[in-house]
């Protein structure tokens, strides 16, 4: 999305135009948790007395189409299924933010694509999308997981190792890899250690399964794993561009991701079909 859109607005200039009823499209839920909690501390400032949106989010699933409380001082109740908003005041809102109506309810700023989709987007709804953490210093990306403690020399091996099998992606498809341990070092220090597509910290040691490990992506697919056609992306990204091919935007629709090379047109495409 940032090959596709190069000329991105910065998260202050955003703020200063953004209105409590806008809707923020994020690719992941670190970036959403991150802008909703900024927008809801501007919303307190700048717009006092507007209604804040809260997400009905129930944990137990079950929860859907049944008489829940909303939030507020009337203790009004209406059938409500995932993702339904709601809006309630400042003060309410704050309260629901520090845990006291249970915990069934988000702040309803953002969605992540993938929780917008069946969504009917209402005129005159503005939408805006982000693919990473606003603000100076984004969180890492943990999801509630512990960061694991960097240890050069096991980084070092999952380089030496990632770069193993690269060659052997490579051999396989008739492609050429030159990379080396050092190019992918250089890579990690250009990139300030994000992920050139969602911009979370990438991590070099790490469990298996850790979708915040860094990948070494191709650019070209066409072409092998050499030093001029690649960047470092993490593995969650790294997947959805496996998967996500520029003719399935429509899958968003069935629970598809959005790819991370969609063109502006086809993005455009993509929210009209929200
Ligand atoms: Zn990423």
């Amino acid at each position: 999305m940032r090959k596709a859109l190069p000329r991105c607005r910065g998260w202050t200039d955003f703020v200063d135009d953004w209105q409590p009823r806008d809707l923020i499209l994020v690719t992941r839920k670190a970036p959403r948790d991150q802008a909703q909690k900024l927008l809801f501390e501007h919303h307190k400032e700048a717009f006092p007395d507007e209604l804040v949106p809260l997400l009905y989010r129930p944990r137990d699933s079950r929860l859907q189409n049944v008489l829940v409380t909303i939030p507020g001082p009337d203790m009004a109740k209406e059938e409500l299924v995932l993702n339904d908003v709601v809006e309630v005041s400042v003060e309410t809102a704050q309260e629901v933010l520090d845990a006291k109506w249970g915990q069934d309810w988000a702040l309803g700023y953002a969605l992540t694509v993938h929780s917008s989709q069946g969504l009917t987007i209402k005129d005159p709804q503005k939408s805006s999308t982000s693919t990473s953490s606003p603000g100076a210093a984004p969180p890492p990306d943990t999801d509630g997981r512990p960061e694991p403690a960097y240890d050069e020399a096991v980084a070092r091996k999952n380089i030496g190792r990632k770069i193993q099998s690269y060659q052997r992606v490579d051999a396989a498809k008739g492609h050429k890899c030159n990379l080396r341990l050092k190019d992918v070092e250089a890579l990690k220090e250009k990139q300030r250690n994000r992920c050139s597509s969602c911009n979370i910290e990438l991590l070099w040691c790490y469990e298996p399964k850790d979708t915040r490990q860094f990948s070494v992506d191709r650019i070209d697919n066409a072409k092998g794993h050499k030093r001029d056609n690649v960047w470092l992306i993490c593995l969650e990204c790294n997947r959805k561009r496996g998967v996500a091919a520029l003719t399935h935007c429509e899958a968003t629709k069935n629970g598809g991701l959005l790819p991370g090379n969609v063109s502006a047109g086809q993005l455009q495409d993509l929210f009209d079909s929200i």
